[in-house]
């Protein structure tokens, strides 16, 4: 091959760094506060504030290579990955921008450079398209390039409008295409149409923001947004068609055709290339923090997997092998994406522990399937049984859908939706996600940016920028504010906006794009009177307090999960709140009384040592450098936060911390227990929170120790002992029992017959064990058509009336007869059809209870 991926990648990121442009990092492949993209899907994504205006860009020409995914929402192109050999759902995307700098002149000229002069691509295969009414871009190609004018052609919305989502930054935009076939064979008409003419660049001009009404909004300023495939413009250079020979797949497509004994081909490579492409999705996902689970990003990721899973078995593969390919997509893009190799061996577990769980029915599932297509009258199978796969088996639809087509089948996808519905319907009303996208409208006071202050203050005044209702409540933003907006794991802080006229109390914060939320309440005064006065913002300084110290508690956590345990501990998740902390942990095995104790222990040292936080904002190159743990799903701008714990702790954080270790008292852990395969949870407090939970499991050892009349270290021996009497005990009630079941009825005869000849006996016993266990035993010796009247002595007196069997199917209810006696007898009681029970303080209620009882029975009929 010509041409590394990793050369291609530097010659696109140094043209445009002579072109004054500065790089930016990759963001990870999904937004952690965007609510309404679930995977980053194109460069300008982490942007998008920008081009909202929300945020203003540190640089005005940026250029980056972005990991996108592309397997829901707008673009999605699943269906595509493997059929053909251009379309991935994970790629890299080069780009470069403007805000609000250069525009269509230079981007257009720019491009045209780049292809043709620096990588010499032939002019003679290059096609231009441009927005139908965009005669700008279409002169400008014409006059400032040597394109001939008609390669340069006009397109509409669908081929030349670029949108991210159904809202957000958008505009006209213009494109590269190349065209890949017989030189002399070109026709306009191939464009946008055939699959030898390729889409390799998108020019995008964005202008408009579409609102949640579907309006064109016009934006303030006008930018460029660009982005290229790396795949398809290195196989491009290398002049072939498909991607799976470079060397971004090459090492993987090598590792499945020696698992599976089967050669890539061309023309039977599907599943080859649908295994390399998936396992790209998948690891990057994982690596970037997101779990595989049932709902939202892990779930796309568990039905990716679980689709490259089932491709295995048209490989012949048997048993998990997605895990044994990492190592080879590490050789292809490891050094230049250190988060793969980083986080390599917790991947790997991630990826082998879900493919084993659903190696287990998937066969099953496969069978089922296969069970359906010779069943189903027709070519399409019913949403019902596509809902049984996926619930019973975790087949996704799109799996089941996509084995069906290879059979030419079809799946009813609407009434497959109908069950997901009813079933998300059930789901729903237990859910506690905050709904973020509430269609009421945003009433603009002020079109600023919101900042955050509360890293050093916890009360400030400032103005309301925008408010909406949402039930009985008023999210409002302000322009400044002491709050911190749930992120990273810790949770909002809650307390007062307030002015003269106006209370309201703050239930939470938490942020929506770029904007800091306030939930609030009104407690005193009219809020739409005072919408634009000044305000005091008050932060619930306590509660704030609490989370600080759990907070940096977590990170002295996760350092001492990884000396103790070992070094594939990775987060795979927490929440700090202000009565605990939960941190969730990639490892295999039940964590051990002495390993807690030691975790524990470690904590507690550092606590003791009364470290200092130092907090500051470093180069992220320079942060890792310094040896700054990433937590999972930040954000990485070029500058980063580092806290820093006397240097034994060192993350990449937003998040509010103490100011020197000591502040956070005491450390204790309460809970540990399995969350997933290979996922642990621990649950921790601090400070006087840890102190009572200490106390108060104090007090419970000393009760203890009263009762049992002995000193701490004895417990355990006594509780032994008195666990050893106990058991003898009640081998010797069930002896006991035994034989008075044995004698109660051995040589005597009935107290009485009925006239249909049931036998009714009367007996008063003696035992301790409960009467349940005694009914079940004397039931299974004494089966025909007889009734027993017990006076049964444990404590206090009790009736309990026994029938056999046959009766009961002849309509007699053992325990509506005593619950009717009993309370004509004015007492209580009642139980099943076999037996009833009336219990009595009172001697003389029991007298007259049984009776009643056997006044009955002597005239029971059948
Ligand atoms: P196509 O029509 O080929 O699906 P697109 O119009 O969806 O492309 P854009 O949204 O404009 O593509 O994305 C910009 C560039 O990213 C494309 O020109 C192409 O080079 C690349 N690209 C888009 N989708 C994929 C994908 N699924 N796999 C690999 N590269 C892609
Ligand atoms: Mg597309």
């Amino acid at each position: 091959m010509k041409y590394s991926s990793k050369k291609i990648r530097q010659d696109f990121i140094d043209f445009f760094i002579d072109k004054q442009h500065n790089i930016v990092r990759s963001s990870p492949v999904f937004p952690p506060d965007d609510p309404t993209l679930l995977f980053i899907n194109a460069g300008m994504n982490q942007f998008k504030n920008i081009f909202l205006e929300k945020e203003s860009p540190k640089y005005n020409r940026v250029v980056n290579s972005q990991k996108c995914i592309r397997v829901s929402g707008k673009h999605n192109d699943l269906e595509e990955v493997g059929l053909d050999q251009f379309h991935h759902t994970f790629f890299e995307m080069l780009g470069n921008w403007s805000f609000g700098d250069f525009y269509k002149k230079e981007i257009i000229m720019w491009s045209w450079e780049l292809l043709t002069e620096k990588w010499k691509l032939d002019k003679n295969r290059l096609w231009v398209t441009v927005y139908k009414d965009d005669d700008e871009a279409h002169d400008l190609w014409i006059k400032h390039t040597d394109v001939k004018p008609d390669r340069v052609l006009r397109f509409g919305n669908k081929d030349n409008f670029w949108e991210m989502g159904d809202t957000g930054p958008c505009g006209p935009c213009s494109e590269i295409h190349y065209y890949t076939g017989e030189l002399n064979n070109q026709k306009a008409d191939g464009v946008n149409n055939l699959d030898n003419y390729r889409e390799l660049w998108n020019l995008v001009f964005i202008e408009y923001n579409r609102d949640s009404n579907g309006e064109l909004n016009p934006l303030p300023s006008k930018h460029v947004d660009t982005g290229m495939g790396l795949e398809r413009i290195l196989a491009t250079l290398n002049g072939i068609e498909d991607h799976y020979i470079t060397d971004l797949f090459h090492p993987i497509i090598k590792q499945i055709e020696k698992i599976s004994g089967i050669n890539y081909s061309d023309k039977d490579g599907m599943p080859h290339r649908v295994i390399a492409d998936h396992l790209r999705m998948i690891s990057f996902s994982i690596a970037d923090g997101i779990m595989p689970s049932n709902e939202g990003r892990g779930y796309v990721v568990r039905r990716v997997l679980r689709r490259a899973s089932r491709f295995g078995r048209v490989l012949n593969i048997e048993g998990p092998f997605l895990f044994k390919l990492i190592d080879a997509l590490i050789i292809s893009m490891g050094d230049v994406y250190s988060e793969i190799s980083d986080k390599q061996k917790h991947i790997e577990k991630v990826v082998r522990a879900e493919e084993e769980s659903f190696g287990k029915t998937l066969d099953r599932g496969l069978n089922l399937i296969n069970k359906i297509l010779t069943s189903t009258e027709g070519k399409v199978i019913p949403g019902k049984q596509v809902f049984t796969l996926y619930d019973t088996y975790g087949f996704p639809a799109d799996l089941t859908q996509l084995i069906a087509k290879e059979n030419n089948f079809d799946i009813d996808m609407n009434s497959f939706n109908d069950y997901m519905e009813k079933q998300k319907k059930l789901a729903r009303s237990s859910s506690q996600f905050k709904n973020l996208n509430e269609d009421t409208d945003w009433k603009i006071i002020k079109n600023e940016e919101s900042s955050f202050v509360g890293y050093t203050k916890t009360s400030y005044e400032s103005q309301i920028l925008k408010y909406r209702f949402i039930d009985d409540n008023i999210e409002i933003v302000m322009k400044e504010t002491p709050f911190y907006a749930e992120s990273g794991g810790q949770i909002g802080d809650t307390g007062k906006i307030f002015s003269d006229s106006l209370t309201l109390k703050v239930i939470d914060t938490y942020k929506n794009g770029g904007d800091i939320c306030h939930l609030c309440e009104v407690i005193e005064g009219e809020f739409l009177k005072n919408t634009s006065a000044i305000f005091e913002l008050t932060i619930n300084e306590k509660r704030r307090k609490k989370i600080k110290s759990n907070h940096s508690a977590t990170h002295l956590l996760h350092k001492s999960l990884k000396s103790v345990l070992g070094n594939h501990v990775q987060q795979a998740g927490s929440l700090v709140s202000d009565d605990k902390l939960r941190f969730d942990l990639t490892h295999y095995e039940k964590l051990t009384q002495n390993e807690i104790l030691e975790i524990e222990n470690n904590v507690n040292q550092y606590i003791m040592q009364n470290l200092e936080v130092d907090i500051s904002n470093e180069k992220y190159d320079n942060a890792k450098k310094m040896g700054a743990e990433a937590l999972f799903g930040e954000k990485y701008g070029d500058i980063v936060r580092v806290v820093n714990i006397g240097g034994s702790s060192i993350e990449l954080c937003g998040g509010t911390h103490v100011e020197r270790s000591g502040d956070i008292g005491f450390f204790k852990i309460i809970s540990e227990s399995a969350l997933a395969s290979g996922v642990r949870r621990v649950e921790a407090v601090t400070g006087s929170k840890a102190f009572s939970f200490v106390s108060d499991n104090m007090k419970v050892i000393d009760n203890i120790k009263q009762k049992l009349n002995c000193n701490i270290e004895d417990i355990s021996n006594k509780i032994d002992s008195l666990i050893d009497i106990s058991k003898q005990n009640s081998v010797l009630e069930k002896q006991i029992q035994q034989i008075q079941i044995d004698s109660l009825l051995k040589s005597s005869e009935p107290n009485f017959s009925t006239n249909d000849k049931i036998d009714v006996y009367k007996r008063e016993i003696k035992f301790n064990l409960d009467p349940k266990t005694f009914i079940d035993n004397f039931l299974n010796k004494y089966k025909n058509k007889s009734i027993f009247l017990l006076g049964l002595k444990i404590n206090k007196p009790l009736i309990v009336l026994v029938i056999t069997k046959d009766l009961i199917d002849k309509d007699i209810n053992a325990g509506l007869i005593v619950k009717e006696n009993a309370s004509l007898a004015g007492s209580g009681g009642g139980g099943p059809k076999h037996f009833g029970t009336s219990g009595f303080n009172d001697l003389s209620k029991y007298e007259k209870t049984y009776n009643m009882i056997l006044n009955y029975l002597k005239g029971i009929k059948i």
